[in-house]
Protein backbone atom coordinates (compact mmCIF):
# COMPACT_ATOMS: atom_id res chain seq x y z
CA UNK A 1 0.00 0.00 0.00
CA UNK A 2 1.50 3.52 -0.86
CA UNK A 3 0.38 6.89 0.37
CA UNK A 4 1.40 9.96 -1.28
CA UNK A 5 1.30 13.11 0.86
CA UNK A 6 3.41 16.44 -1.05
CA UNK A 7 5.26 13.79 -2.80
CA UNK A 8 6.56 12.71 0.63
CA UNK A 9 6.75 8.82 1.38
CA UNK A 10 4.83 8.39 5.21
CA UNK A 11 4.18 5.66 7.32
CA UNK A 12 1.40 3.51 5.90
CA UNK A 13 -0.13 0.39 7.11
CA UNK A 14 1.92 -3.01 6.42
CA UNK A 15 -0.17 -6.05 4.77
CA UNK A 16 1.29 -9.35 5.85
CA UNK A 17 1.12 -11.77 2.76
CA UNK A 18 2.50 -14.81 4.02
CA UNK A 19 3.70 -17.97 1.48
CA UNK A 20 1.55 -20.98 2.75
CA UNK A 21 3.88 -23.33 2.50
CA UNK A 22 6.83 -21.57 4.49
CA UNK A 23 3.74 -20.37 7.18
CA UNK A 24 3.34 -24.66 7.70
CA UNK A 25 6.87 -25.06 8.29
CA UNK A 26 7.13 -22.33 10.23
CA UNK A 27 4.20 -24.04 12.39
CA UNK A 28 6.57 -27.41 12.34
CA UNK A 29 9.10 -26.13 14.48
CA UNK A 30 8.79 -27.17 17.50
CA UNK A 31 10.19 -26.18 21.16
CA UNK A 32 10.28 -29.86 22.11
CA UNK A 33 12.33 -30.97 19.64
CA UNK A 34 14.94 -28.38 20.00
CA UNK A 35 14.75 -29.14 24.00
CA UNK A 36 15.31 -32.79 22.76
CA UNK A 37 18.13 -31.78 20.61
CA UNK A 38 19.64 -30.13 23.65
CA UNK A 39 19.28 -32.30 26.40
CA UNK A 40 21.15 -34.77 24.17
CA UNK A 41 24.09 -32.15 23.40
CA UNK A 42 24.74 -31.45 27.29
CA UNK A 43 24.49 -35.32 27.53
CA UNK A 44 28.36 -35.06 26.12
CA UNK A 45 29.76 -34.06 29.44
CA UNK A 46 31.94 -31.86 27.39
CA UNK A 47 32.13 -30.50 23.38
CA UNK A 48 35.41 -28.83 24.17
CA UNK A 49 37.31 -28.61 20.81
CA UNK A 50 40.29 -30.09 22.58
CA UNK A 51 38.35 -32.93 24.05
CA UNK A 52 38.15 -36.54 23.44
CA UNK A 53 37.50 -37.54 19.75
CA UNK A 54 37.41 -40.94 20.12
CA UNK A 55 35.14 -41.45 22.76
CA UNK A 56 31.87 -42.96 21.59
CA UNK A 57 29.62 -41.61 24.40
CA UNK A 58 32.10 -37.99 25.79
CA UNK A 59 33.42 -35.67 24.13
CA UNK A 60 33.41 -33.19 20.66
CA UNK A 61 33.94 -36.72 18.72
CA UNK A 62 30.46 -37.98 20.13
CA UNK A 63 28.54 -34.60 19.77
CA UNK A 64 29.56 -34.66 15.76
CA UNK A 65 28.82 -37.88 14.90
CA UNK A 66 25.62 -37.60 16.72
CA UNK A 67 24.98 -34.44 15.17
CA UNK A 68 25.53 -36.30 11.20
CA UNK A 69 23.41 -38.96 12.72
CA UNK A 70 20.25 -36.57 13.40
CA UNK A 71 21.29 -34.91 9.39
CA UNK A 72 21.68 -38.57 8.33
CA UNK A 73 18.00 -39.31 9.39
CA UNK A 74 16.52 -36.38 8.13
CA UNK A 75 18.18 -36.78 4.66
CA UNK A 76 16.32 -40.25 4.60
CA UNK A 77 13.35 -39.01 2.90
CA UNK A 78 15.05 -36.42 0.43
CA UNK A 79 16.12 -38.93 -2.54
CA UNK A 80 20.26 -38.80 -2.24
CA UNK A 81 19.40 -34.42 -2.48
CA UNK A 82 21.23 -34.44 0.96
CA UNK A 83 24.14 -35.64 2.46
CA UNK A 84 25.87 -35.29 5.67
CA UNK A 85 29.82 -35.79 6.95
CA UNK A 86 32.01 -34.69 9.56
CA UNK A 87 34.08 -32.15 7.34
CA UNK A 88 37.52 -32.53 9.45
CA UNK A 89 40.99 -30.74 9.75
CA UNK A 90 43.92 -30.70 12.08
CA UNK A 91 45.38 -27.69 13.62
CA UNK A 92 48.39 -27.45 14.84
CA UNK A 93 49.34 -25.47 18.22
CA UNK A 94 48.87 -21.69 17.93
CA UNK A 95 50.56 -20.55 20.87
CA UNK A 96 46.93 -19.12 21.91
CA UNK A 97 43.77 -21.39 22.04
CA UNK A 98 45.04 -24.64 20.80
CA UNK A 99 48.04 -26.35 22.56
CA UNK A 100 48.11 -29.73 20.81
CA UNK A 101 47.55 -31.05 17.05
CA UNK A 102 43.35 -31.32 17.00
CA UNK A 103 41.30 -33.01 14.90
CA UNK A 104 38.54 -30.56 14.64
CA UNK A 105 35.61 -31.37 12.70
CA UNK A 106 32.29 -29.40 11.49
CA UNK A 107 29.24 -31.28 11.08
CA UNK A 108 27.63 -30.52 8.02
CA UNK A 109 24.54 -31.45 6.41
CA UNK A 110 24.34 -30.49 2.61
CA UNK A 111 20.96 -30.37 0.70
CA UNK A 112 21.20 -29.30 -2.98
CA UNK A 113 19.22 -27.31 -4.44
CA UNK A 114 16.33 -29.10 -7.01
CA UNK A 115 17.84 -26.78 -9.88
CA UNK A 116 21.54 -27.76 -11.55
CA UNK A 117 21.63 -24.76 -12.57
CA UNK A 118 21.58 -22.71 -9.70
CA UNK A 119 25.14 -22.69 -7.96
CA UNK A 120 23.40 -19.89 -5.08
CA UNK A 121 24.28 -21.30 -1.26
CA UNK A 122 22.57 -20.03 1.82
CA UNK A 123 24.82 -20.87 5.14
CA UNK A 124 22.88 -21.35 8.69
CA UNK A 125 25.42 -22.36 11.55
CA UNK A 126 25.69 -23.01 15.09
CA UNK A 127 28.83 -23.83 17.31
CA UNK A 128 28.74 -27.58 18.32
CA UNK A 129 32.04 -26.72 21.27
CA UNK A 130 31.31 -25.44 24.80
CA UNK A 131 33.33 -24.51 27.30
CA UNK A 132 34.06 -23.22 31.03
CA UNK A 133 35.85 -20.82 33.01
CA UNK A 134 39.02 -21.91 31.86
CA UNK A 135 39.15 -21.61 28.07
CA UNK A 136 42.01 -24.62 27.95
CA UNK A 137 39.85 -27.21 30.34
CA UNK A 138 38.67 -29.52 27.95
CA UNK A 139 37.54 -31.92 30.76
CA UNK A 140 35.17 -30.25 32.83
CA UNK A 141 31.86 -30.69 32.80
CA UNK A 142 30.75 -27.86 30.23
CA UNK A 143 26.87 -28.54 29.02
CA UNK A 144 26.80 -25.33 26.43
CA UNK A 145 23.15 -25.95 26.53
CA UNK A 146 22.43 -21.76 25.02
CA UNK A 147 25.83 -21.34 24.20
CA UNK A 148 25.72 -22.96 21.50
CA UNK A 149 23.35 -26.12 21.78
CA UNK A 150 21.09 -23.69 21.31
CA UNK A 151 22.10 -22.48 17.47
CA UNK A 152 23.12 -26.31 16.90
CA UNK A 153 19.33 -27.00 17.92
CA UNK A 154 18.01 -24.16 15.53
CA UNK A 155 20.75 -25.97 12.69
CA UNK A 156 18.98 -29.16 13.13
CA UNK A 157 15.22 -28.70 13.43
CA UNK A 158 15.86 -26.14 10.31
CA UNK A 159 17.26 -29.29 8.77
CA UNK A 160 14.65 -31.48 9.70
CA UNK A 161 12.59 -29.77 8.21
CA UNK A 162 13.68 -28.10 5.08
CA UNK A 163 15.04 -31.45 4.18
CA UNK A 164 11.37 -32.34 2.81
CA UNK A 165 11.50 -28.51 0.62
CA UNK A 166 12.48 -28.45 -2.89
CA UNK A 167 13.84 -25.05 -3.87
CA UNK A 168 16.30 -24.09 -6.49
CA UNK A 169 19.19 -23.12 -4.53
CA UNK A 170 21.19 -25.34 -2.00
CA UNK A 171 21.30 -24.82 1.73
CA UNK A 172 24.03 -25.92 4.14
CA UNK A 173 23.36 -26.71 7.44
CA UNK A 174 26.71 -26.88 9.76
CA UNK A 175 27.36 -26.92 13.13
CA UNK A 176 30.98 -25.76 13.84
CA UNK A 177 33.72 -26.55 15.62
CA UNK A 178 36.33 -24.23 17.82
CA UNK A 179 34.42 -21.27 18.06
CA UNK A 180 35.91 -20.87 21.84
CA UNK A 181 39.33 -21.34 20.49
CA UNK A 182 39.17 -19.22 17.76
CA UNK A 183 36.36 -19.22 15.58
CA UNK A 184 38.80 -21.94 13.73
CA UNK A 185 35.82 -24.03 12.30
CA UNK A 186 34.06 -21.15 10.76
CA UNK A 187 37.83 -19.91 9.22
CA UNK A 188 38.41 -23.38 8.09
CA UNK A 189 34.66 -23.58 6.20
CA UNK A 190 34.78 -19.96 4.94
CA UNK A 191 38.69 -20.24 3.61
CA UNK A 192 36.99 -23.39 1.97
CA UNK A 193 34.09 -21.74 0.78
CA UNK A 194 36.01 -18.96 -0.91
CA UNK A 195 38.57 -21.16 -2.62
CA UNK A 196 36.60 -23.31 -4.05
CA UNK A 197 34.70 -20.25 -5.38
CA UNK A 198 30.74 -20.84 -3.89
CA UNK A 199 28.37 -18.87 -4.37
CA UNK A 200 27.57 -18.00 -0.93
CA UNK A 201 25.01 -15.49 -0.71
CA UNK A 202 24.36 -15.49 2.96
CA UNK A 203 25.54 -16.65 6.27
CA UNK A 204 23.46 -16.57 9.11
CA UNK A 205 24.93 -17.25 12.06
CA UNK A 206 23.08 -18.36 15.27
CA UNK A 207 24.79 -18.33 18.78
CA UNK A 208 23.59 -18.07 22.33
CA UNK A 209 19.67 -17.67 21.55
CA UNK A 210 17.61 -19.74 23.98
CA UNK A 211 17.59 -17.62 27.44
CA UNK A 212 15.51 -14.57 27.87
CA UNK A 213 16.98 -13.23 30.92
CA UNK A 214 20.06 -11.12 31.54
CA UNK A 215 22.32 -11.46 34.61
CA UNK A 216 22.41 -8.34 36.41
CA UNK A 217 18.95 -6.27 35.12
CA UNK A 218 16.51 -8.77 35.95
CA UNK A 219 14.93 -8.54 32.44
CA UNK A 220 12.48 -10.89 31.27
CA UNK A 221 11.91 -10.93 27.37
CA UNK A 222 11.70 -12.96 24.96
CA UNK A 223 10.01 -11.25 22.35
CA UNK A 224 13.16 -9.47 20.71
CA UNK A 225 16.01 -10.99 19.07
CA UNK A 226 18.92 -9.20 18.16
CA UNK A 227 20.58 -9.49 14.64
CA UNK A 228 24.53 -7.97 14.18
CA UNK A 229 25.40 -6.64 11.32
CA UNK A 230 28.34 -4.81 10.07
CA UNK A 231 28.00 -1.76 8.28
CA UNK A 232 31.45 -1.81 6.03
CA UNK A 233 32.98 -4.83 6.33
CA UNK A 234 36.69 -4.23 4.73
CA UNK A 235 36.16 -6.12 1.31
CA UNK A 236 33.65 -3.53 0.71
CA UNK A 237 35.59 -0.69 1.77
CA UNK A 238 38.86 -1.71 0.03
CA UNK A 239 36.96 -1.59 -3.73
CA UNK A 240 34.56 1.05 -2.89
CA UNK A 241 35.55 3.16 -0.59
CA UNK A 242 35.26 6.69 -3.16
CA UNK A 243 31.55 5.54 -4.20
CA UNK A 244 30.66 4.56 -0.83
CA UNK A 245 31.58 8.09 0.06
CA UNK A 246 29.97 9.73 -3.19
CA UNK A 247 26.82 7.82 -2.70
CA UNK A 248 26.76 7.85 1.02
CA UNK A 249 26.39 4.15 1.04
CA UNK A 250 28.21 3.68 5.01
CA UNK A 251 24.61 2.05 5.86
CA UNK A 252 24.26 -0.30 2.75
CA UNK A 253 26.67 -2.82 2.57
CA UNK A 254 25.85 -6.78 2.26
CA UNK A 255 25.16 -7.81 5.41
CA UNK A 256 23.58 -5.10 6.57
CA UNK A 257 20.80 -5.71 3.57
CA UNK A 258 20.99 -9.32 5.10
CA UNK A 259 19.92 -7.93 8.36
CA UNK A 260 17.05 -6.18 6.77
CA UNK A 261 16.27 -9.07 5.19
CA UNK A 262 16.05 -11.33 8.64
CA UNK A 263 14.18 -8.46 9.89
CA UNK A 264 11.27 -8.32 7.32
CA UNK A 265 10.94 -11.87 6.75
CA UNK A 266 11.59 -12.86 10.47
CA UNK A 267 8.62 -10.62 11.24
CA UNK A 268 6.69 -11.51 8.15
CA UNK A 269 6.27 -15.42 10.03
CA UNK A 270 7.00 -15.21 13.45
CA UNK A 271 4.43 -13.93 15.56
CA UNK A 272 5.05 -11.78 19.12
CA UNK A 273 8.54 -11.45 17.84
CA UNK A 274 10.54 -7.99 16.97
CA UNK A 275 13.88 -8.67 15.04
CA UNK A 276 16.31 -5.47 16.86
CA UNK A 277 18.57 -4.44 13.61
CA UNK A 278 22.20 -3.64 15.85
CA UNK A 279 24.30 -2.08 13.92
CA UNK A 280 27.51 -3.57 14.68
CA UNK A 281 29.52 -6.70 13.52
CA UNK A 282 28.82 -8.21 17.19
CA UNK A 283 28.43 -7.34 20.47
CA UNK A 284 31.27 -4.77 22.08
CA UNK A 285 34.71 -5.97 21.56
CA UNK A 286 33.74 -9.79 21.50
CA UNK A 287 33.14 -12.46 18.24
CA UNK A 288 31.35 -14.94 16.14
CA UNK A 289 31.66 -17.65 13.47
CA UNK A 290 30.14 -14.96 10.78
CA UNK A 291 33.46 -13.17 10.79
CA UNK A 292 35.44 -15.43 8.90
CA UNK A 293 32.90 -14.97 6.36
CA UNK A 294 33.03 -11.37 6.48
CA UNK A 295 36.42 -11.23 6.14
CA UNK A 296 36.73 -13.36 2.77
CA UNK A 297 33.70 -11.13 1.42
CA UNK A 298 30.58 -13.06 1.97
CA UNK A 299 27.50 -11.37 3.47
CA UNK A 300 26.77 -12.73 7.02
CA UNK A 301 25.41 -11.71 9.96
CA UNK A 302 25.00 -13.07 14.21
CA UNK A 303 21.79 -14.10 15.46
CA UNK A 304 21.33 -13.77 19.47
CA UNK A 305 19.46 -13.37 22.28
CA UNK A 306 18.36 -9.81 23.78
CA UNK A 307 20.03 -10.12 27.25
CA UNK A 308 22.61 -12.81 27.88
CA UNK A 309 23.17 -14.14 31.27
CA UNK A 310 26.61 -14.21 32.18
CA UNK A 311 25.88 -16.31 35.26
CA UNK A 312 25.22 -18.68 32.37
CA UNK A 313 28.10 -18.07 29.90
CA UNK A 314 31.97 -19.39 30.01
CA UNK A 315 31.37 -20.25 33.60
CA UNK A 316 32.19 -23.27 35.62
CA UNK A 317 28.94 -25.06 37.10
CA UNK A 318 29.14 -23.77 40.79
CA UNK A 319 26.68 -22.22 43.60
CA UNK A 320 28.49 -18.96 45.23
CA UNK A 321 26.49 -16.65 47.40
CA UNK A 322 23.16 -18.32 46.39
CA UNK A 323 23.39 -18.43 42.78
CA UNK A 324 23.73 -21.13 40.47
CA UNK A 325 26.45 -20.70 37.50
CA UNK A 326 27.15 -22.64 34.65
CA UNK A 327 25.26 -23.02 31.52
CA UNK A 328 22.50 -25.38 32.41
CA UNK A 329 19.55 -26.29 30.02
CA UNK A 330 17.33 -25.74 32.78
CA UNK A 331 17.59 -21.79 32.29
CA UNK A 332 16.54 -21.96 28.93
CA UNK A 333 13.17 -20.55 27.06
CA UNK A 334 12.41 -23.09 24.47
CA UNK A 335 9.33 -21.47 23.21
CA UNK A 336 11.88 -18.24 22.77
CA UNK A 337 14.14 -20.75 20.94
CA UNK A 338 11.70 -22.29 18.88
CA UNK A 339 10.70 -18.47 17.47
CA UNK A 340 13.94 -17.92 16.96
CA UNK A 341 14.90 -20.84 15.29
CA UNK A 342 11.04 -20.16 13.11
CA UNK A 343 13.11 -16.79 11.89
CA UNK A 344 15.68 -18.39 10.29
CA UNK A 345 13.65 -21.25 8.47
CA UNK A 346 11.43 -18.65 7.29
CA UNK A 347 14.65 -16.78 5.84
CA UNK A 348 16.23 -20.11 4.44
CA UNK A 349 13.17 -20.96 3.23
CA UNK A 350 12.20 -16.91 1.55
CA UNK A 351 16.05 -16.81 0.17
CA UNK A 352 16.16 -20.61 -1.40
CA UNK A 353 12.74 -20.29 -3.46
CA UNK A 354 13.85 -17.05 -4.33
CA UNK A 355 14.52 -15.96 -8.21
CA UNK A 356 18.32 -14.84 -8.61
CA UNK A 357 19.37 -11.17 -7.67
CA UNK A 358 18.46 -8.77 -10.30
CA UNK A 359 21.58 -8.21 -12.25
CA UNK A 360 22.93 -4.89 -13.39
CA UNK A 361 20.65 -2.63 -11.24
CA UNK A 362 21.52 0.80 -12.30
CA UNK A 363 20.92 4.42 -11.40
CA UNK A 364 20.29 6.08 -14.59
CA UNK A 365 22.31 10.05 -14.15
CA UNK A 366 22.01 11.16 -17.48
CA UNK A 367 20.19 13.84 -17.25
CA UNK A 368 19.64 15.98 -13.58
CA UNK A 369 15.86 15.21 -12.57
CA UNK A 370 13.69 14.98 -9.34
CA UNK A 371 12.54 11.72 -10.31
CA UNK A 372 15.09 8.59 -10.39
CA UNK A 373 14.95 5.97 -12.87
CA UNK A 374 15.95 2.38 -11.79
CA UNK A 375 16.85 -0.53 -14.45
CA UNK A 376 18.29 -3.98 -14.29
CA UNK A 377 18.58 -7.11 -16.39
CA UNK A 378 17.10 -10.72 -15.31
CA UNK A 379 18.72 -13.05 -12.83
CA UNK A 380 20.83 -15.46 -14.33
CA UNK A 381 18.42 -18.17 -12.18
CA UNK A 382 14.68 -18.45 -11.43
CA UNK A 383 11.52 -16.92 -13.43
CA UNK A 384 10.38 -13.87 -11.47
CA UNK A 385 7.19 -12.59 -11.45
CA UNK A 386 8.21 -9.23 -11.61
CA UNK A 387 10.49 -7.22 -9.03
CA UNK A 388 10.24 -4.46 -6.32
CA UNK A 389 11.92 -1.59 -6.14
CA UNK A 390 12.82 -0.62 -2.35
CA UNK A 391 12.54 3.07 -0.95
CA UNK A 392 13.93 4.84 2.48
CA UNK A 393 14.80 7.89 3.64
CA UNK A 394 18.34 8.42 4.09
CA UNK A 395 17.82 9.10 7.99
CA UNK A 396 15.83 5.41 8.09
CA UNK A 397 17.02 2.36 9.44
CA UNK A 398 14.77 0.08 7.12
CA UNK A 399 13.13 -0.11 3.86
CA UNK A 400 9.45 2.01 3.97
CA UNK A 401 8.45 0.93 0.58
CA UNK A 402 8.42 -1.78 -1.98
CA UNK A 403 7.00 -1.10 -5.52
CA UNK A 404 5.89 -4.07 -7.50
CA UNK A 405 6.97 -4.48 -11.10
CA UNK A 406 6.86 -6.53 -13.85
CA UNK A 407 8.86 -4.82 -15.91
CA UNK A 408 12.93 -4.41 -16.23
CA UNK A 409 12.64 -0.77 -14.94
CA UNK A 410 10.53 1.51 -13.24
CA UNK A 411 10.51 5.55 -12.68
CA UNK A 412 9.58 6.54 -9.52
CA UNK A 413 8.65 10.59 -8.78
CA UNK A 414 11.38 10.26 -5.88
CA UNK A 415 14.61 12.18 -5.83
CA UNK A 416 17.39 10.24 -5.90
CA UNK A 417 19.04 13.22 -4.04
CA UNK A 418 17.02 12.27 -0.73
CA UNK A 419 16.17 8.82 -1.11
CA UNK A 420 18.01 5.17 -0.99
CA UNK A 421 16.83 2.71 -3.43
CA UNK A 422 17.06 -1.11 -4.12
CA UNK A 423 16.25 -3.39 -5.78
CA UNK A 424 14.77 -7.27 -5.26
CA UNK A 425 13.64 -10.46 -7.82
CA UNK A 426 10.11 -11.98 -6.92
CA UNK A 427 8.98 -15.42 -7.27
CA UNK A 428 5.41 -16.58 -7.83
CA UNK A 429 4.84 -17.40 -4.57
CA UNK A 430 6.48 -14.17 -3.46
CA UNK A 431 9.35 -15.12 -2.35
CA UNK A 432 11.93 -12.00 -3.02
CA UNK A 433 15.86 -12.48 -3.62
CA UNK A 434 18.24 -10.01 -1.06
CA UNK A 435 18.02 -6.44 -2.05
CA UNK A 436 20.64 -5.06 -4.71
CA UNK A 437 21.63 -1.19 -4.28
CA UNK A 438 22.10 0.48 -8.22
CA UNK A 439 25.38 1.31 -9.04
CA UNK A 440 25.70 4.62 -11.16
CA UNK A 441 24.30 4.18 -15.08
CA UNK A 442 25.19 6.40 -17.59
ZN1 LIG B 1 29.11 -18.97 21.48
Amino acid sequence: MVILLSGLITRAQTTIIRDPFIEKMVKEVSADSLQSYINQLVKFGTRHTLSTVTDPKKGIGAARNWVVQKFTEFAQKTNGRMTAFVDTTTLQPDGRRVNKPVNLGNAMAILKGADPADKRVFLISGHLDSRVTDIMNATAAAPGANDDASGVAAVLESARILSQTNYPATIIFVAVSGEEQGLLGAGYLAEKAKKEGWQLEAVLNNDIMGSNNSSETNIIDNTRLRVFSEGLPVYELDKNAATIRNMGLENDGASRQLARYVKEIGERYVDQLEIKLIYRNDRFLRGGDHTPFIQRGFAAVRITEMNENFYHQHQDIRKENGIQYGDLQEFMDFEYLRKNTAVNLACLANLAGSPGLPQEVKIDVKNLTNSSYLYWKTPAVGKPKGYYVLIRETSEAQWQKKFFTTETALRLPYSKDNYFFAVQSVSENGQESLAVVPQVGR
